[in-house]
């Protein structure tokens, strides 16, 4: 039976990555019904929604979802469709595997640590008051009675974090470790500071880590951990953060696998899962057929996985990571010169990892 799933094109180079990635997807002999829906900026243009309720709808229904990636105005304009998107859907857990192909141009071959990233609160709740605004004042007035003091020409953005969001993102970076075979759960924090927002992350982290002992646990300072990432990577597996965190370690985490191009990602929730690539729609090459479809069709992989076609998924990844390891019919990310006129497009890539499945 075909498997219904919704298929968001997105934003500047989303449309492109996208089709490349379904054809993809096609070519592993798996059943899909797509139902194609739209979000992003092109879409607010167009309809001055960004995320129509059809589209949540559709996933609502579909329970799955495959996104291109979407472009969120800086500073003004509409809120993030991706943040609303995984709230709206209470998509919790971000989970975004960092693994270096052979292959791949990067310092830290062998590279195989995940990232499970809180969705749904923190930094990103969106509770934001703009400098000057009557919500602004009062919540500086209300400071103020509290006994703390907020310069008068302040913006403020509110940080929560809760026992219950904390609780189930760190059970589901254990539940993750067990399914695969992973070896140790890292908790990422400035609890040192925030002591009641990254300090209750911290204690309900070590509270649900005591009830997994077979699964080493061990925790560590944000900046503290950038810098032990890089110097010794060997040492980190599952690393589970704060939203905000998990946001900037997943590039990070990228940049180490060999850049954005390869990364993939799930958001999932109790009730419908979204993937999409950790990259943004990267607009100046949009309509190029320049960009690597990697990080998309890995998210495809996970998506295969989900779907419970485990077989399919592995032959997929098993394909991309030929390509990759040839070296030959590759985007320009993946060339030592960014300039190689042998470098191939998203389509011609695409292409070639539907040849290496059909071998
Ligand atoms: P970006 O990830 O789009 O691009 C940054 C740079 O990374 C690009 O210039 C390019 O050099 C490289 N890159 C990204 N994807 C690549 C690919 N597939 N192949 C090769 N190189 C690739 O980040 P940005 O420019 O900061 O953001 C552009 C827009 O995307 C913004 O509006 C941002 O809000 C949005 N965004 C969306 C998502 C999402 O939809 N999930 C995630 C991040 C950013």
């Amino acid at each position: 039976m075909a498997h219904d799933v919704t298929l968001i094109p997105g934003d500047g180079t989303g449309p492109e990555l996208v089709a490349a990635t379904r054809r993809a997807l096609e070519a592993t002999g798996v059943a899909f019904t797509w139902h194609v829906r739209q979000a992003g900026l092109a879409e607010f243009e167009r309809s001055g929604d960004p995320l129509p309720a059809g589209t949540l709808d559709s996933i609502r229904e579909t329970r799955v979802g495959l996104k291109g990636p979407t472009t969120t105005p800086v500073a003004g304009g509409f809120r993030s469709v991706n943040v609303e998107l995984r709230r709206q859907l209470d998509l919790y857990a971000c989970m975004r595997p960092c693994k270096a192909y052979e292959g791949v141009r990067t310092r830290y071959p062998g590279l195989d640590i995940v990232i499970m990233r809180e969705n749904t609160e923190d930094l990103y709740a969106g509770i934001e008051y703009e400098h000057g605004s009557a919500g602004a004042k009062a919540m500086i007035e209300l400071i103020a009675e509290l006994g703390s003091s907020v310069r008068a020409d302040s913006g403020l953005s509110i940080k929560p974090i809760s026992v219950f969001a904390s609780e189930r993102i760190v059970e589901a970076a254990f539940d993750f470790a067990k399914r695969n075979g992973r070896r140790k759960v890292t908790a990422v924090h400035k609890a040192n500071i925030m002591k009641f927002t990254d300090g209750l992350f911290l204690e309900v982290a070590r509270r649900v880590a005591a009830r997994h002992g077979e699964i080493e646990f061990e925790d560590l300072i944000v900046d503290n951990l950038c810098n032990q990432l890089v110097s010794w990577p060997d040492d980190y597996d599952v690393l589970v953060l704060p939203n905000l965190y998990g946001d900037i370690v997943s590039d990070l985490g990228a940049g180490m696998i060999g850049g954005l191009g390869l990364a993939g990602g799930a958001n999932v929730g109790e009730h419908a899962a979204v993937f999409e690539a950790t990259h943004g729609s990267a607009p100046t090459y949009a309509g190029l057929d320049k960009v690597n479809p990697t990080a998309l069709m890995l998210s495809g992989v996970y998506m295969l996985r989900h779907l419970g076609e485990v077989d399919a998924g592995a032959r997929l990844e098993q394909s991309i990571a030929e390509v990759i390891r040839k070296g030959e019919k590759v985007t320009f990310d993946l060339k030592d010169d960014r300039d190689d006129p042998t470098a191939v497009g998203t389509a011609a890539f695409a292409d070639a990892v539907i040849e290496e499945l059909n071998r």
